[in-house]
């Protein structure tokens, strides 16, 4: 996985700390886009049946000529798929338009607690891992009470909780929650899906290290322990967003960031009342 350090899942799991996101991406720019990111160095890909991408993220594997196992792929169930049987057979689905025997790490993409079937959703995730079809199972967008709920029931724990991270919507408490009962964390929506490049904290942080914005944010996600998957189309910046491993944040960077925090800072749904399907 080159100069990207690992985050353990589980004791025989890693993830690549930096991945490739393709949220938005469409398909027709799909593969390309991939390609791009595997021959800058991305070897983390991060997509969802809801996307309607997995088959040219497929495609883009299989023409990379990349090793199967230095490639760590996820994908995600959708909502309206929650529910045992169903679950087993989405997991078909995604893994046929992606061409792979074995998936790297399966998430439930959001809890949709009006429906509740999140329970029986991850003892089909269970019976997944179990049957060694995937690596690791976790969670997006849980809030403490929700991974609180799945784990009372759960015989093995989630992985990972992919979650709404960014300098303005910064999830401290969930944060601390995952680092208490050994759950890593992973940021959606990572450079606040676009809203914050020119923010003036930012450029200033960034000016003084001769980075751009969406460096710097890349960079504060690494140093405070997230997985981050920062999302684009274009190969500059695919390129750039992969060119963080050479600086560094000092204290000051990270105090001045810590303060743009703001509990009305997120950009997506509220997990608890997200019931889409
Ligand atoms: P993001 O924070 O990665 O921002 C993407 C935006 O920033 C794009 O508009 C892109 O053009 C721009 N950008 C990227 N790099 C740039 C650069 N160097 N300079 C200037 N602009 C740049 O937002 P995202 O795509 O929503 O999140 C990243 C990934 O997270 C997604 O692709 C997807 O894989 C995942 N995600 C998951 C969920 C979930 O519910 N689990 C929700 C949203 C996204």
């Amino acid at each position: 996985m080159g100069h990207v350090p690992n985050i353990d899942l589980t004791t025989d799991v890693a993830i690549p700390q930096l991945g490739f996101g393709v949220f938005q991406v469409p398909p027709a720019e799909t593969k390309e886009a991939v390609a791009t990111a595997l021959r800058v160095g991305y070897r983390s890909i991060d997509t969802a049946a809801i996307y309607g991408n997995e088959r040219q993220v497929g495609e883009a594997i299989a023409e990379s000529g990349i090793a199967r196992d230095e490639l760590f792929i996820t994908t995600k169930l959708w909502n309206s798929e929650q529910g045992y049987d169903t679950t087993l057979a989405a997991f078909d689905a995604s893994m046929e338009k992606l061409g792979l025997e074995q998936l790297d790490l399966y998430l439930i993409h959001w809890p949709v607690p009006e429906r509740d079937h999140y329970l029986d959703t991850w003892r089909a995730f269970e019976k997944l891992h179990a049957d060694g079809r995937v690596r690791a199972i976790g969670v997006s967008n849980f809030t403490e009470e929700h991974l609180q709920r799945l784990m009372d029931s759960a015989d093995v724990k989630p992985a990972i909780n992919q979650v709404e991270l960014h300098p303005r919507f910064q999830q401290s408490k969930l944060r601390a929650f995952h680092a208490e009962h050994g759950i890593a964390t992973e940021a959606w929506g990572p450079l606040g899906q676009g809203t914050l490049l020119d923010h003036p904290v930012l450029s200033k942080i960034a000016e003084k290290h001769g980075r751009s914005t969406a460096q710097v944010m890349i960079r504060w996600h690494l140093q405070i322990g997230n997985v981050v998957i920062p999302k684009s189309v274009t190969p500059a910046r695919i390129e750039q967003n992969f060119a963080v491993f050479d600086f560094e944040l000092d204290g000051e960077d990270l105090d001045a960031i810590a303060s743009l925090d703001d509990e009305n800072g997120r950009i997506g749904p509220d997990p608890t009342t997200f019931n889409v399907v």
